[in-house]
């Protein structure tokens, strides 16, 4: 399948149209950017291997019945997804606090949940992705009632498969972002779902495996990278 048209360039992505209607390729790319963007860097290889572990955790959740955009892996880079329509909440699930909730709560990170947590952050980057509730989703008609009920439990059901998958690679899920899309009628989970988008903590030691280690400055970015590719692809 061949690119065409870049259709959008994203702070770590890029996408292309194809020959293919319904279908675009979603470049990775190596550069990283925090704190809306005001922070920028490259993290080497980090596109190849964000490419590679989200497609191995789209086949995942596929055989697992968790509808995805993801078709399949064209090369180092690349992968072919189905053109969605990005729905504008980003699904936040959280099993231990970090990160925006700790500062909102001020709790201390590291602090198990009882139960996992879901925000809904409204997509704007001007506004800083603020946070949201269903309410306010369905007053602005952002989705759907009906949407809105597939996103939240396919959430909460991608928790808990991801949550398995990690624990068996020595890996503690502390939290992660989603996004779906709505492709002929249907709600399909979109994006990437990498060490970029969830917090992932080595089970013995506690070590930030994500990336955290860019946003804050803790050194050794790249390996943490590998060694989180190392341990999902094999
Ligand atoms: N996250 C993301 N994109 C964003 C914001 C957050 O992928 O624009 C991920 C982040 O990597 C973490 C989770 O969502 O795994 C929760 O992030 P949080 O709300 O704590 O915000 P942050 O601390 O990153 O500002």
């Amino acid at each position: 399948m061949q690119k065409l048209k870049l259709l959008y360039e994203g702070k770590a992505k890029k996408v292309y149209e194809t020959p293919d209607a319904d279908l675009l390729i979603q470049e990775f790319k190596d550069d990283a950017t925090a704190f809306d963007a005001t922070k920028r860097g490259t993290i080497a290889g980090k596109g190849v291997i964000n490419n590679k572990i989200s497609a191995k955790i789209f086949e995942l959740l596929d055989t697992k019945g968790v509808a995805t955009h993801f078709v399949k892996l064209l090369s180092d880079r690349d992968m072919l997804i189905k053109k969605v329509k990005i729905v504008p909440i980003e699904v936040t699930i959280r099993n231990i606090v970090a990160g925006g909730m700790s500062k909102l709560l001020d709790i201390e990170e590291g602090r198990r949940l009882k139960t996992p947590v879901l925000e809904y952050h409204y997509k704007e980057d001007k506004l800083h992705d603020p946070l949201i509730n269903d309410y306010h989703i369905r007053a602005l008609e952002l989705a759907t009632d009906a949407e809105l009920e597939e996103i939240c439990s396919s959430s909460f059901t991608i928790n808990e498969i991801l949550r398995r998958f990690f624990e068996e690679k020595n890996l503690i899920l502390v939290d992660f972002k989603l996004e779906f899309g709505r492709y002929r009628g249907r709600i399909l989970l979109a994006d990437e779902i990498s060490p970029d988008t969830c917090r992932l903590w080595d089970k013995a030691t506690n070590e930030k495996l994500d990336k955290d280690r860019f946003r804050r400055d803790l050194g050794n970015v790249e390996g943490a990278y590998q060694e989180v590719y190392r341990r999902v692809v094999g």
